[in-house]
């Protein structure tokens, strides 16, 4: 296939030898491109300080299927993100979305959705006024656009409708269990019916309305333990920049 054009974000970077690096790219037309960069570590290359992580630009490669590293022509920027980069929280969240990018999304299939995601956020991540709250809408919008999303209307097993003082959360049947079925999963996460109601509000709310939403202290305890393990499952492991967000933020 000849050369290709595409808009991309830089979620990876990798250095290799000396001089190269290995640049894995989110593309709306491909999903997930992995190249390699040649000669961009040296003080004379042209492609040196556009192929930063989170950048956004036009992406010129060419492509060959089956090939596991494509060979970059040209990378231009579009937005380098500064508002992010000068924040420490925002930088740091802005690094953990590139990662779960990279853990969950797959390579050569489009998914234009999760690019759009991907660019509002980090459009939006300066301003928001919550930025947990923001993440938490990041990892379900991308659950959802990667096909993942969990079940919050109806049980997950039997689809009943959900009553109760507290809701079972499994990650195991990919959402609520109804009073029922809980005994299906003994390790589920409890849910106050409000939690899931503002889950089911950030799942269709746009990026800037987020900063309307008031969410208590023990929402965001349960989203996020519900949503971590969520994403724990499917990506079989603990992303190393959700750990350090625990750690430091
Ligand atoms: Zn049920």
């Amino acid at each position: 296939m000849p050369a290709q054009k595409t808009q991309a974000i830089v979620i990876r970077t990798f250095p290799l030898g000396e001089f190269h690096k290995i640049i894995t790219f989110y593309t709306p037309d491909f999903g997930k491109v992995k190249a390699i960069a040649h000669g961009v570590k040296s003080a004379k290359s042209r492609l040196g300080g556009s192929l930063e992580l989170l950048n956004h630009g036009t992406l010129l490669f060419n492509h060959r299927e089956h090939r596991e590293l494509q060979s970059i022509t040209d990378f231009s920027l579009i937005n380098g993100f500064d508002a992010i980069r000068t924040d420490f929280t925002c930088i740091t969240y802005g690094c953990y979305f590139a990662e779960l990018v990279d853990a969950i999304a797959s390579e050569g299939a489009a998914n234009p959705e999760i690019f759009d995601l991907l660019q509002s956020t980090y459009q939006f991540l300066a301003q928001a006024t919550d930025v947990p709250l923001l993440a938490r809408t990041f990892e379900l919008k991308f659950l959802d656009c990667a096909g993942y999303g969990p079940q919050l209307s109806r049980c997950a097993y039997c689809s009943a409708l959900l009553a109760g003082k507290l809701l079972a959360f499994s990650v195991r049947h990919g959402g609520i269990l109804c009073e029922n079925c809980e005994y299906r999963d003994t390790s589920t996460v409890s849910l106050l019916p409000g939690s899931c109601e503002l889950l089911k509000m950030l799942r269709t709310s746009e990026l800037k309305g987020l900063n309307r939403i008031r969410a208590s202290e023990r929402n965001h305890r349960e989203l996020k333990r519900a949503l971590g393990h969520f994403i724990e499952y499917h990506t079989e492991r603990r992303l190393k920049s959700l750990r350090f967000i625990e750690r430091t933020l």
